[in-house]
């Protein structure tokens, strides 16, 4: 989707124009500007010519997995960029770990959400995450993180006209506060209610400790619900699993997520991988009761999508290691893990990026 020439395009056009093709593009969904009926013809030409609508992308669907489609999509300098699709049977009350509020009057039989991606790559490299393996290729810009959303928007509208995108997630590849200006230029381009109009409250954004990220989001004014992974309840065991804890200590992260909770008044998620005896003793669950029992922390476990270089905690030292922060009064949820089969899960995306 090439929307760039469209401002040169429309030069001469009265001012409702823009109106009128957002509403097209952003909520309409069009494809194909023959669909934008009610434009004069000749401007659809033009338009067809110079901002062509066409999202190039392979969908990757896994026969009897319906929950999960993971799609690849090509951008214009030739690199291309992961983002996932989770389709949730929707059950009164019940809610994914990471999205607070659900539209109980909205009978749908899904939920969906995506899960996208802010970078090409990760400088960050994070030992269990198989984006950060592969390194960083660049940033993206605000057009290319919006397409992800527009592209499912338009799958969901094909296979049901009534099914569109519920949540959005900033968990698929990269970190987003290393890339803050496009990051949140589209963060207010999926808010606004000309264009995407997905409420703020509906996007989560994960960090792996940006301290700098965490208080310039505290200051916009914004819902939009804030994630950091937290991984390990040492600096030095956060250190091995994530070189960028060297720079951001667990102190300054924690100063920054109060600062952030006293400004906003706002939940702050902790993600907490579960790797087998490497952060899921007894000891790491004390530690980590006394670092979460405090107002607005939420804590979710994550079961760990094999990368190849840990194994997963078992299901029992999970459900164990749950009990024991509930018991001490922590709010723990478990993130149910989608998509392992077609490598669409956390921490999965792009293993093979550079091929
Ligand atoms: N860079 C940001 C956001 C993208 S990663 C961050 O690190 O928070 C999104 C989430 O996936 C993070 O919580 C990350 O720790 C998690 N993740 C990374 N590798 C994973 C793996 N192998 N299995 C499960 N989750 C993983
Ligand atoms: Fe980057 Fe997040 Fe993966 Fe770490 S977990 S390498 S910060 S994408």
């Amino acid at each position: 989707m090439k929307i760039k020439n469209l401002s040169q395009v429309l030069e001469g056009q009265p001012k409702y124009r823009y109106a009128q093709i957002n509403k097209f593009l952003f909520q309409d969904y069009i494809s194909d500007w023959s669909e934008a009926s009610s434009l004069p013809k000749k401007l659809r030409e033009e338009l067809s010519l110079e901002c062509p609508l066409e999202i190039r992308a392979d969908i990757l669907k896994v026969p009897g997995d319906k929950k999960t489609n993971k799609a690849l999509i090509y951008l214009e300098d030739g690199a291309s960029v992961e983002t996932v699709l989770i389709r949730q049977k929707a059950e009164k009350g019940k809610s994914a770990d990471y999205q607070e509020e659900i539209d109980l009057k909205d009978k749908r039989a899904f939920r969906n959400t995506i899960c996208i991606s802010s970078q090409i790559g990760c400088a960050l490299g994070c030992s269990f995450c198989a984006t950060g393996e592969n390194g960083f290729l660049r940033n993206l810009n605000s057009a290319e993180i919006v397409e992800q959303i527009v592209f499912w928007q338009r799958f969901l509208k094909k296979e049901n006209k009534q099914e569109k995108v519920d949540n959005v997630v900033f968990m698929g590849m990269g970190e987003p506060f290393l890339n803050y200006p496009e990051f949140i230029k589209a963060v207010k381009f999926i808010n606004n209610p000309e264009t995407l109009n997905i409420g703020a409250r509906r996007l989560s954004v994960s960090t792996a400790g940006i301290t700098e990220g965490i208080k310039k989001i505290a200051g916009e004014k914004l819902q939009i619900n804030l994630a950091v992974s937290l991984h390990a309840t040492t600096d030095s065991l956060r250190q091995k699993l994530m070189p960028i804890a060297k720079k951001y200590s667990l102190a300054d992260i924690f100063k920054a997520v109060d600062d952030y909770i006293k400004k906003t008044g706002r939940r702050v998620m902790f993600e907490y991988l579960m790797i087998k005896g490497v952060n899921d003793s007894q000891k790491d669950a004390e530690n980590l009761i006394l670092l979460m029992k405090r107002p607005l922390y939420l804590l979710n476990l994550i079961p760990y999508n094999p990368t190849g270089r840990f194994q997963p905690s078992s299901r029992e030292t999970i459900d164990n290691f749950k009990s024991t922060l509930e018991r001490a009064g922590v709010a723990v949820t478990v993130r149910l893990s989608f998509g392992s089969e077609i490598s669409a899960a956390c921490g999965q995306l792009k293993k093979n990026m550079f091929k």
